[in-house]
């Protein structure tokens, strides 16, 4: 969650152009390494109404105040005056500042004159910065919803301060009442450019919840992480940005986080009160084995063939030696077969089938890469497709399983 801080700078030597505001430009920098926005820069010279007016401004609109200078002795320094005029906070002299500021003196042999003691009024409540470099505190304090930092016009004093306290307090303060949390989109079906290019006035929009494409092994996943400070919060802009992805690209998601293809396939088929089964040729029971793999698996499958050897085919599922012969075991005859057969064969209301050219050589004339993949369900559909994969012989093999996974969960909508 985007904290938005503002700085501002009291010294009337600096609206005079005597020194110019390096200490807003040196905080900015720091600011910007730790994320955290800082949206106006103010100067404003020592008059107590001006300065609380600047604070007045600046606590309405910015989550984070930090303000240097008019912490010193003297009468024009009215940063304290000028706050306990806007906020009604009661001041106190704080032990430790004391001490510091009368060991500051018999240091440096001189006697203190008693305007010094200002110095070490604090406001009631404020986390307080000891100065380690010269005599007035900083101080941090909550109030009106805002953060208020206090610290020295000088340089040299101010420095130390925010690297050691101010900073980790404010990046302890962002994140500390931010909840983050991810959404895990998963997609087969589409390639991870296509996927970048449907959601890119989305991505480019988007900064919370931030949407990541990223390809993995089966298909693609789109990270949502959102921030916010409450859970609920968090929930309601992630299943938003949700809602607006599957509105393009919904077609081809099937699950979330943990979900997995054969967590969704095992899903959708226990809805449905179906059993499934494979005979595969050229996966070798890969297919079958991510499904057995799945927790719940022996609700929904039955077993497998794996028909590598012709004679498998023919002994086993029974394919006809003509149809062998006419068409080849690479084949959509061969293929619609095998899915039928293996569903008859070991009962199952669908049929899934796996039958093509892992390489590295050609077969029956046909190249490598060729699969075929068919669907038999008992109620209804028996159809075959021809796909072209490309790559090495394990590639081949696991595009061809991935695919059968794909087709099947679109059969299940
Ligand atoms: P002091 O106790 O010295 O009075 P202070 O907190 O009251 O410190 P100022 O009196 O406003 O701070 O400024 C003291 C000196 O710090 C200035 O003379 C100047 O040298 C330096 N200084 C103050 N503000 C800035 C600034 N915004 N950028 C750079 N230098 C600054
Ligand atoms: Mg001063």
């Amino acid at each position: 969650m985007g904290r938005n801080a503002e700085i501002i700078a009291v010294g009337t030597e600096l609206l005079l152009g005597q020194i110019a505001n390096t200490n807003a430009k040196w905080i900015s920098e720091q600011l910007a390494l730790h994320g955290i926005n800082v949206y106006y820069h103010g100067v404003v010279g020592d008059n107590l109404t001006r300065v609380k007016d600047m604070f007045d401004n600046a606590g309405e609109r910015s989550d984070v105040v930090i303000i240097t200078g008019g912490l010193g002795p003297t009468d024009d320094d009215l940063t304290r005056e000028a706050f306990q005029l806007l906020s009604g906070l009661n001041m106190e002299e704080h032990k430790l500042s004391m001490d510091n500021i009368e060991a500051f003196f018999a240091k440096h042999k001189s006697t203190m004159t008693p305007n010094n003691r200002k110095q070490a009024r604090v406001f009631e409540g404020a986390h307080i910065i000891t100065n380690k470099v010269g005599m007035a505190p900083g101080m941090i304090l909550h109030y009106n919803d805002t953060t208020w930092v206090f610290l020295p016009g000088v340089p040299r004093e101010m420095k130390p301060m925010v690297v050691e306290e101010v900073l980790p307090f404010l990046s302890r303060e962002q994140y500390q009442n931010t909840i983050i949390k991810s959404y895990v989109l998963r997609f087969i079906g589409i390639g991870e450019s296509k996927l970048e290019h449907e959601l890119k006035e989305l991505i480019d929009q988007q900064n919370n919840p931030t949407i990541a494409p990223l390809a993995q092994n089966d298909g693609v996943v789109i990270r949502l992480t959102a921030k916010a400070a409450t859970e609920g919060d968090v929930i309601q802009l992630l299943e938003q940005t949700k809602a607006q992805v599957l509105a393009k690209v919904g077609d081809y998601y099937f699950g979330m986080n943990d979900e997995t293809l054969e967590s969704s396939l095992l899903k959708r088929l226990l809805e449905k009160n179906h059993q499934i089964t494979s005979a595969e040729s050229l996966t070798g029971g890969k297919f079958i084995e991510k499904i057995i793999s799945s927790p719940g698996a022996s609700r929904v499958c039955k077993g497998s063939v794996v028909c590598y050897d012709q004679s498998v085919k023919r002994n086993v599922l029974n394919i006809p030696d003509e149809l062998l012969i006419n068409h080849g075991t690479v084949s959509e005859e061969c293929a619609l077969a095998m899915s039928k057969n293996v569903a008859e064969l070991l009962n199952s209301s669908i049929g899934i089938s796996f039958t093509g050219i892992a390489g590295p050589d050609p077969v029956e004339g046909k190249p490598v890469g060729t699969v075929y993949i068919s669907i038999y369900m008992k109620d209804g559909k028996h159809f075959v497709e021809k796909y072209e994969f490309m790559g090495n012989r394990d590639g081949i093999r696991h595009r061809a399983v991935i695919k059968g996974f794909e087709i099947l969960l679109n059969l299940l909508k």
